[in-house]
């Protein structure tokens, strides 16, 4: 099928996600092949990943190693049922994914996406507290701007008011808490805004800890929410607190998860040990739906009975456990170990803290903030008052647009530009980026500032 045909075809029949197609009508994107970090769309463009096919990818495009896993598992089988049933490379990678996390998991659910890992956490803690005779732990506790996937669970447990509003009624209630942000808090000292974050937590536990079955939280960086890094210390104390008060911690590494953050698992930063840890996005290197809600043995146990006693975790999806996903998600995580990768990540992520300084310099950038090789860059209208600009000027969605002209693909969360590029990239390809990042961010802002200031 010719170019032509395919683009018409795409504005015909395609409803693409978090996308006004109105939008994509005026400049669509068909993406044909990729290698590495590059991309190629059906016109022979090129352009850099700088957001890893949205946060998924940690190799590049077509790494041979898990292409050839794909393959040879193919000639095995592609799918059968989890249900009832286990499957060879889903056990092998629930080992070796039980190996690498906390200590206190021991259990391994799979599904197929961060928003099922994170809504099967749900339903499992509050199951758990009914199995356990406690049926009045009912609710969840959840930080402002929090995301943890877009099913109606999922979305309740999150918190962010343009993406949720429209749905509040469908919704089920949370217990929200504000964000220990430093940004946009009154005081700029990490430890007083961590300490009193936690103090106003720790009321609400106090008061609540009888209804309250668990706290879903993004591990150390809030990411969809517009990149907020944790103060230090804060994830340690709401482990501290959910112990005390005898309240589930559900940590969500779907993003952070995987060397993204510069360690295997964001919670290794504070040395966290949750209850429940939800793991997707580059669990297979980006390449294959798959997703595991990992458990403490504790919370296995209270489903662990006798058929006749009703505490049964009835959930399931059709593609639970896919061979083909697990197959891919093995092979990623051999990379890891033969490269060295999260050490690898590390290094790299000091290098980009600095380069990223002059970035933070530039007139319209109001904050840069990073975990590893995972960063936001807030453009504002007024560097000195941090006065955001007009929504209605998009300002980060016309600098991504001029990104993709200069060659480079990423997406805006608002005005916080996302970039995330894949682990594998070089430093010569992080630089590549990192130029055309300025540049687009320069072009637009000085577009858009002409333009408010008439
Ligand atoms: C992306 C994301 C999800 C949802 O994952 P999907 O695979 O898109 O459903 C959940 N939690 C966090 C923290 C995420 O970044």
């Amino acid at each position: 099928m010719d170019q032509q045909q395919l683009l018409h075809i795409s504005k015909q029949h395609m409803w693409l996600p978090f996308t006004q197609m109105s939008d994509y009508e005026k400049d669509p994107l068909i993406i044909e092949s990729g290698e590495g970090v590059h991309l190629k769309d059906i016109e022979g463009n090129e352009y850099l990943d700088a957001y890893s096919s949205l946060w998924l990818n940690v190799h590049g495009h077509r790494k041979k190693e898990i292409d050839e896993a794909i393959k040879k598992q193919l000639d095995k089988i592609s799918h059968s049922t989890l249900l009832g049933a286990a499957n060879v490379p889903s056990i092998l990678l629930a080992k070796k994914i039980i190996d690498l996390a906390p200590e206190r998991l021991t259990r391994v659910f799979y599904s197929d996406s961060g928003a099922t890992s994170v809504e099967i956490s749900i339903k499992m803690a509050y199951q758990y507290w009914q199995n356990v005779g406690q049926p009045h732990k009912k609710k969840f506790v959840t930080l402002r701007n929090g995301y943890h996937g877009d099913t109606v669970g999922t979305m309740s447990v999150g918190s962010i008011d343009i993406y949720h509003r429209v749905y509040n009624s469908l919704l089920f209630d949370s217990i929200v808490v504000p964000y220990p942000n430093v940004y946009h808090h009154p005081s700029d000292d990490e430890k007083v805004v961590c300490e009193q974050s936690l103090t106003e937590l720790g009321e609400i536990f106090k008061n609540h800890h009888d209804e309250i079955a668990g706290m879903t939280v993004e591990s150390i960086m809030q990411g969809a929410g517009g990149m907020n890094v944790m103060p230090n210390g804060y994830l340690k104390g709401v482990e501290q607190l959910c112990r005390k008060y005898n309240i589930l911690l559900i940590v969500d590494e779907v993003a952070t998860g995987f060397g993204r953050t510069g360690k295997m698992f964001a919670v290794e930063h504070e040395n966290v040990q949750p209850d429940m840890m939800t793991l997707a996005k580059g669990i297979s290197g980006g390449y294959l739906p798959i997703a595991a809600t990992l458990t403490s043995e504790e919370i296995y146990q209270a489903f662990y009975a006798d058929f006749k006693e009703g505490k049964t975790f009835y959930h399931g999806h059709s593609y639970t456990g896919n061979q083909l996903g697990c197959a891919a998600a093995l092979a990623n995580l051999e990379i890891f170990e033969k490269e060295n990768l999260v050490k690898q990540a590390e290094e790299k992520s000091e290098w980009l803290a600095n380069q990223l300084q002059e970035i933070a310099k530039l007139e319209h950038v109001g904050d840069v903030r990073k975990l590893g090789l995972m960063c936001g860059i807030e453009l504002v209208k007024n560097k000195e008052t941090k006065e955001a600009f007009p929504w209605e000027e998009r300002v980060g969605y016309q600098a991504t647009l001029k990104m993709r002209e200069l060659g480079m693909l990423t997406r805006p969360l608002g005005d916080v530009i996302v970039f995330m590029p894949p682990l594998s990239a070089t430093y010569e390809e992080l630089a590549e980026m990192l130029t055309i990042l300025r540049k687009g961010i320069e072009q637009v802002t000085e577009d858009v500032g002409e333009k408010v200031n008439v």
